[in-house]
């Protein structure tokens, strides 16, 4: 259908951060998909954990169980400080199940009329009916109607409209850093007395780390920068390293409210999925997000001063950049025209480079984005 708005390039292979056309051009990458690719096109590791699986066993229904996906379960648990894991195959399944499991912890424990879930203007969770509810942009809430009931959006900062808003709900959901929304970071305090004030009243706080997990901010999940461990926290994007995957980590609290026959997914926990995942988690130590780190210093310091930039945001490896005066589209556009692919989140241009890209493409990304900007 005529869903996306495309730009005139077919990829053909890729390899690490670099691409080609069908023409032979090169390009350098800095979308990774869209925090999809965190270690870049084609990783061997992952290919080869990918391919060998797929000749090993392609699919079980999730009456069975299958190694790639119970020892990804474990290593997620282990990494992350969760207790259980449930595998679907999108952000947006994620979330819808986040929502699911946030309503049936609250009507076990307290009955009808505690269904309602808290989210952030500006925010973003997904394309399902639901997960457009939850959304906090009236842009995505047209033509689909009726949309599903009990959802309210406060503002970010805003601790006396938070407050008000959690009355009767049963949870609070939020990006740190709202991704689609532009590439804005939570402030350390908004985010500290939210947390406080679910806590005061036993409302779930769920993190969709769809785009900020799996190592994208430096830290391995995005909560980590803030010292705190959601009661739930989503995965997509970045957890599969290419292949769809989503994941809902509980803690101790919703760990058992699920149980056989309320909930599940086809295609959730697929081997050859899982087989691609567990690289990803476990390429992703301390030495990579350091490494993230050190690159999202490095990007920030280049666009430090540079003409034609107005303001830089994000974290770690997930950057928005505000120009001065040119349209992020345009910019986007030229720098296709000079081999380097970027995103763009409302007014920023985006970046999100795999987390394993070389200094040298990051490096000549770079040079060919400043030289844009400066134009
Ligand atoms: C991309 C995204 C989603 C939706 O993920 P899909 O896999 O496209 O369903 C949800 N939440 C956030 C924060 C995202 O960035």
């Amino acid at each position: 259908m005529n869903t996306y708005a495309r730009f005139d390039l077919l990829i053909e292979s890729g390899k690490g951060a670099i691409c080609r056309d069908e023409k032979g051009n090169e390009y350098v990458d800095f979308t990774s998909g869209i925090g999809v690719n965190c270690l870049g096109w084609c990783d061997d590791e992952w290919a080869d954990a990918v391919s060998a699986q797929a000749h090993k066993l392609n699919h079980t229904s999730n009456l069975y169980y299958t190694e790639p996906c119970a020892l990804l379960a474990q290593k997620l648990c282990a990494c992350t400080g969760y207790a259980k894991v449930f595998f679907g195959n999108s952000g947006a399944e994620a979330n819808e199940g986040a929502i699911k499991l946030a309503r049936k912890y609250s009507y076990d424990k307290y009955g009808d009329g505690r269904s309602k879930v808290v989210t952030l203007v500006n925010s973003f969770h997904g394309r399902t009916i639901s997960t457009l509810s939850a959304t906090g942009q009236d842009g995505y809430h047209k033509w689909f109607f009726p949309f599903t009931g009990g959802f309210e959006h406060v503002p970010a900062g805003d601790l006396y409209a938070l407050s008000n808003a959690l009355e009767g709900a049963c949870a609070l959901v939020v990006e740190f850093v709202q991704g689609e929304g532009g590439v804005v970071a939570l402030d350390a305090n908004f985010v500290a007395e939210a947390y406080e004030m679910c806590r005061a009243s036993d409302v779930l706080f769920v993190a969709d780390e769809v785009q900020t997990g799996m190592g994208r901010t430096g830290k391995l999940l995005a909560s980590q920068h803030f010292g705190i461990l959601p009661d739930i926290t989503t995965l997509a994007k970045g957890l599969g390293g290419g292949l769809p995957i989503g994941a809902v980590l509980a803690g101790e609290k919703v760990a058992n409210t699920l149980g056989a026959g309320m909930h599940g997914s086809t295609f959730g926990g697929n081997p050859v999925v899982c087989a691609g995942a567990n690289v990803v988690v476990d390429r992703l130590d301390d030495k990579l997000l350091a490494d993230v780190a050190r690159k999202g210093e490095y990007i920030r310091s280049r666009l430090d001063g540079c003409p034609g930039v107005k303001a830089v945001s994000g974290l770690g490896m997930m950057v928005g950049i505000l120009p001065e005066t040119k349209k992020a589209a345009d910019i986007a556009k030229q720098a296709l025209a000079k081999g380097l692919l970027v995103l763009t989140a409302k007014d920023r241009v985006r970046l999100l480079p795999p987390l394993t890209i070389d200094d040298a493409a990051l490096e000549k990304g770079m040079d060919i984005l400043t030289s844009i900007l400066k134009d």
